[in-house]
């Protein structure tokens, strides 16, 4: 593990050093995982969110100018065979932070393990729930979760986001607890956040247990109040992955469309940096301009945009690493 003061230097690497920093990145992603990238399909299930993220033009605030969906349960399941069909065996279940279309995530949840003879992970990213809630949706099914923290910086949090720090972690130790394996995440170049407080970010994901963690560039997306605000550095960005990575080697760690989004072959580049994870996108036409995670031209990764990624970095695709690993806790030793 890195001291803080390491970390620090990680993030302000160029050049050489850079180079240095990502090429044991990458050492230690094949120490732990060999040449290999997880992948994951993602269903995008509404966009409509409770929260209002100053980032983000699904917030609360936006929501009735939006053009409002809800996948019903027969929605999701069509899209979890597609992407059965496509040889995936994680189906990241994503959506904005509501309780409105929990009930077809629940009736959805056994039928999508019936359609993988119960060999899938069902990977969920639905936000801050009440543990009973987290429970239940463990008993249905679900593996895993991503709950991004975002920032570390409880006071910039509250800012950014108008929700307490504490709560996220709260949920994120209950999803723990209950035995999901668990992905946080850090925006990195929020506007008032201090190159301290990512070296933070990083040390949270540690001291947490987390087995997953991503890096995303900040995005400004039109139709928010963060709109006119510089864009995200993926030097800075990649530069924190490959810290994540050698810091704590065994977590999965993506390499977002973020990264694309804010420089084009930043996923490259994020595989480069000791990325070992990458979503396809299996949301459907009809939904996917509506889900407006970075406003109405976002990136959205496909299969074969992925299969050649990762050809060109010299690694193959695999399935997810969470089935064959009896517990939890036991989950952090992947070498394939
Ligand atoms: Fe909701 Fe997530 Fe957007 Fe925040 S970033 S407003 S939690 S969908």
């Amino acid at each position: 593990m890195l001291t803080r003061s390491e970390i620090r230097g990680c993030l302000t690497a160029r050049g050489q050093a850079q180079e240095e920093l990502f090429a044991e990145a990458r050492r230690l992603r094949e120490e732990h995982f060999g040449p290999t990238v997880v992948l994951r399909g993602v269903i995008e299930i509404t966009n409509v969110c409770r929260v209002n993220c100053d980032y983000c033009p699904m917030r609360r605030d936006n929501t009735s100018e939006n053009d409002r969906y809800f996948m019903t349960s027969d929605d999701i399941v069509a899209r979890a065979r597609a992407i059965r069909d496509a040889g995936i065996d994680i189906i990241l279940v994503q959506g904005g932070e509501t309780p409105r279309n929990l009930s077809a995530v629940e009736e959805a949840m056994p039928r999508i393990r019936e359609l993988f003879d119960g060999r899938v992970e069902i990977l969920l990213n639905l936000g801050n729930m009440r543990r009973g809630q987290y429970e239940r949706l463990r008993e249905l099914g679900g593996t895993s979760y991503i709950l991004k923290h975002e920032t570390s910086d409880p006071r910039l949090h509250e800012a950014l986001r108008h929700e307490s720090l504490e709560e996220r972690l709260r949920c994120m130790r209950d999803l723990l607890d209950l035995g999901y394996r668990v992905g946080t995440g850090l925006i990195s170049s929020l506007p008032g956040q201090s190159l301290d407080s990512i070296v933070d970010d990083i040390e949270l994901a540690a001291s947490l247990g987390v087995h997953m963690c991503s890096v995303s560039p900040f995005v400004p997306a039109p139709n928010t109040p963060l709109q006119l605000a510089p864009i995200g550095s993926n030097e800075l960005a990649l530069n924190a992955l490959a810290a994540l990575r050698v810091h704590l080697p065994s977590l999965l760690i993506p390499s977002v469309s973020a990264l694309e989004k804010t420089s084009q072959g930043g996923q490259s580049r994020g595989l480069a940096a000791g990325a070992n994870v990458m979503t396809v996108n299996f949301t459907g036409e009809a939904d996917l301009n509506r889900y407006l995670i970075y406003g109405k031209d976002r990136y959205v990764v496909r299969k074969q945009h992925v299969q050649e990624l990762v050809a060109q970095a010299g690694m193959r695709t695999r399935g997810s690493v969470f089935l064959d690993a009896p517990a939890a806790t036991d989950a952090l030793k992947y070498a394939s």
